[in-house]
């Protein structure tokens, strides 16, 4: 299969992704931050996995990775795009949901509010799922081993580092609540992890 298809839908999954994203980045510069647990290592993965997320650009828009490029195939292209979606679907509630708690790294907001409904009710992490459905999306839709596979492997590092220090400090913040919370739902997957 021609890779113009893939370039065409990883192009307009990664415009989709920021589009969902830019308000909410632009609203949360305005709500005050009351604790702030982003340390050096927290930084350093962030842009690590703004660059895994940006990789693809460069096998869209050069040769610089074709010596990483594998034929495309339908069923996997076919998988990789209802991955990307259900991710972007994912991705839009759980914004749409968090509002004004939403933070980039690890932060307590003004008037910040424990969400527990919605996409919310069965896994605590909805946003991160999100972020592996578009990730598994990416790497099975985009036909190179480099760009394929760039932002699994770095979100998958930072989700790795983060996920303890997050709930540690939502335990923090909302002690019982959140162990009540914690106790009746799961990480990422409803009703298996
Ligand atoms: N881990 C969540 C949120 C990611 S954004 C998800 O994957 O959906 C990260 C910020 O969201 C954290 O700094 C924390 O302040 C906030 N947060 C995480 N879970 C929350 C919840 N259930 N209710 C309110 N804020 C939450």
């Amino acid at each position: 299969m021609n890779p113009w298809i893939a370039k065409a839908v990883i192009l307009a999954a990664m415009v989709v992704l920021v589009g969902i994203r830019a308000p909410h980045g632009a609203r949360s510069r305005t709500v005050k931050v009351l604790k702030n647990r982003r340390g050096p290592l927290e930084t350093i993965l962030l842009i690590l996995a703004w660059l895994g997320f940006l990789v693809p650009l460069i096998w869209i828009m050069s040769p610089l990775l074709s010596f990483a490029d594998y034929p495309l195939r339908m069923t996997t292209l076919l998988g990789g795009v209802a991955s990307l979606v259900a991710g972007l679907w994912l991705f839009q509630r759980s914004h749409a949901h968090l509002g004004t708690n939403w933070s980039v790294t690890l932060q307590v907001r003004e008037h910040h509010r424990l969400v527990t409904d919605g996409v919310y009710q069965h896994i605590r992490h909805p946003m991160y799922t999100a972020l592996f459905l578009y990730s598994l999306g990416q790497l099975l839709a985009l036909p190179n081993w480099v760009a394929g596979p760039s932002y699994l492997v770095t979100f998958g590092i930072l989700f790795a580092f983060r996920i303890r220090a997050e709930e540690r400090m939502m335990l923090e913040e909302f002690s019982a609540d959140y162990a009540a919370y914690m106790a009746r739902t799961k990480r990422l997957v409803p009703r298996v992890w």
